[in-house]
């Protein structure tokens, strides 16, 4: 079949919205992508495979809603480029030829946003750097461009001087906080490259300033390094000093690098919460350097059983977070295999020897990031619950146990203890089961049997009471265990500086002058049981 007659008609459409372009300033970002969207229908039709694949790639940069305008004189190459593929002019103008040794130089783990309006342009360094390996974002516009670098967390960001909406200098002075606090690397792109310019570029805090058009042979070697330097930073202050997993801050970056690698290739990722099984019993008997090097030990299995596209994060005392790919039933065989390892490592302290169990929780990601560690979390409660030294995978339809919370009341005034009572049974706490506990004075509170491992404690104490003070019973509760599941708040009447400081000293967690707004009780306590769990 001949496509000639088409491909002329082609011409003739194409030639006419240029024209129409011409008469304007501005092209709206949504027109072009309508533009592109039929023209790639119709080119993959006729036999042009070369603009076929030219429009997807643009088409992956703009937005089909996006109202903003692109200046029509940012457009000269990219009309340019239709042209001679019309033409039948097979020899690719935008073919990439990078030597071999930059192949996947970067990992998806580099993440980096161009806010530059010149579409030819960023579609051009969009693949290239794609090609090295790297995850890549564009803006058109210094609007998205902003929005874009805070929705997203890029780590690094290239900025054009020339924006259609504002200058590249004033989308630096919005982010530039987030770009310092965050070592996010930053480069101006200008063809001007006086000394002005670029003076002007340093002063605002630009890590870099780049001279348009790139020249590859220096532009790839020196992104490379930025990349290895930000990498380098970003791996001292996101590594736990004692075991040298990853921290927190670390566990949060590639949460959401999961996430965006999960939106890109569909791959399935699962979270697993772990925690030492009576790890304070370790401590207790063997002290705590011995404490420590059974945390080292498992971080250090935990290290070498994992796969390279797994991570391990230190989440807090003897608490481990692993993100593995995959998805939850995979996991579930991982970490039987991990505790199999685990348990049978002894310990030597002297001539005793002991080994130690962890419980685990695991969930995997089904589009929503933020429920992933409350999940894990909530299944490893129910581990422990149920017998630690176990896994329990995360299932939405069951029924989630609640975590239990007592709140004890010990005032000898009767007033007080039932206005207490009162103000908190009709009190509503999503996903935790509150009871409450009276007692009317310390001795009796001290002598009974309240405690419960499992359980939650927010001890409300009266400071002066008859038989014996507020103060004695805090400082014999607090011989009697450092069980860090109950907080104790004092009640004072006494405005004496001394008494609040010395009920500090004993170990209170707060304190509550006498008399109290009951609202104001209420948050104080929930304050408080935000950090019991
Ligand atoms: P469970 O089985 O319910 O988890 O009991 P547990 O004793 O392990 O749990 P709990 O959370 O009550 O105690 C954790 C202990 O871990 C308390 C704390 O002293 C200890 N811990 C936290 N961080 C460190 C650390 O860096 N080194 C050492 N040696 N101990 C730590
Ligand atoms: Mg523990
Ligand atoms: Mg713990």
């Amino acid at each position: 079949m001949d496509y000639d007659k088409y491909r002329k008609l082609l011409v003739d459409k194409i030639e006419s919205s240029f024209a129409q372009w011409d008469t304007k300033k501005f092209v709206n970002e949504s027109e072009l992508y309508a533009f592109l969207h039929t023209l790639k229908g119709t080119a993959g039709t006729i036999g042009l495979n070369d603009l076929a694949e030219f429009c997807t790639a643009h088409l992956e940069i703009l937005s089909p809603d996006d109202e903003s305008g692109i200046p029509v004189s940012s457009l000269k190459n990219f009309k340019k480029n239709i042209r001679l593929l019309i033409d039948g002019n097979k020899k690719k103008s935008r073919e990439i030829m990078v030597p071999e040794v930059y192949a996947n130089h970067f990992d998806q783990e580099t993440f980096i946003l161009i806010i530059d309006d010149d579409l030819e342009f960023v579609s051009f360094v969009k693949e290239l750097l794609e090609h090295l390996g790297a995850q890549v974002l564009v803006a058109m516009n210094g609007t998205r461009g902003i929005q874009l670098f805070y929705d997203m967390q890029p780590n690094m960001v290239m900025i054009d001087l020339h924006l259609p909406d504002m200058t590249g200098l004033e989308v630096f002075e919005k982010i530039c906080d987030t770009v310092a606090s965050r070592q996010v690397v930053s480069i101006l792109m200008s063809s001007d490259n006086s000394n002005e310019a670029v003076s002007r570029a340093y002063q605002a805090g630009l890590m870099d300033f780049i001279k348009k058009p790139l020249e590859l042979e220096l532009f790839l070697p020196y992104l490379f390094n930025r990349d290895k330097l930000r990498k380098g930073i970003s791996q001292s202050i996101t590594t736990d000093g004692l075991t040298g997993v990853g921290n927190r801050k670390r566990l949060d970056e590639i949460l959401k690098y999961s996430e965006r690698l999960n939106q890109r290739s569909g791959a399935p990722f699962s979270v697993i919460m772990m925690d030492l099984d009576h790890f304070k019993n370790v401590n207790d008997t063997y002290g705590h350097q011995t404490g420590d090097e059974v945390l080292i030990a498992f971080s250090k299995i935990a290290l070498a059983e994992k796969r390279e596209t797994d991570y391990i994060f230190r989440y807090g005392g003897e608490e481990f977070v692993l993100l593995l790919t995959g998805d939850q039933e995979e996991a579930n065989v991982f970490v039987e295999r991990l505790r199999e390892t685990f348990n049978q490592l002894v310990f030597e302290d002297g001539d005793r020897s002991f080994s130690v169990t962890f419980s685990a929780g695991i969930t995997q990601y089904e589009g929503e990031l933020s429920k992933l560690l409350l999940e894990a979390d909530q299944a490893l409660y129910q581990a422990k619950r149920t017998g630690r030294n176990r896994n329990v995978l995360f299932d939405k339809d069951l029924v989630q146990v609640k975590r239990k919370l007592q709140v004890i009341i010990v005032d000898d005034d009767l007033l007080i203890r039932k206005m207490l009572e009162e103000e908190l049974t009709g009190w509503n706490l999503p996903d935790i089961e509150l009871s409450v506990k009276l007692f009317e004075d310390g001795v009796s509170f001290l002598a009974a049997d309240w405690y419960d491992p499992d359980t939650h404690f927010i001890i409300l104490l009266d400071g002066i009471m008859p038989v014996m003070d507020g103060l004695e019973v805090l400082e014999r509760l607090k011989r009697r265990t450092d069980a860090n599941n109950i907080l104790v708040s004092m009640m004072t009447a006494r405005t004496s500086e001394e008494d609040i400081k010395s009920a500090l000293w004993l170990g209170a967690d707060d304190y509550l002058m006498k008399p109290f707004q009951k609202n104001e009780i209420l948050s104080r306590i929930q304050n408080l049981a935000s950090r019991l769990f």
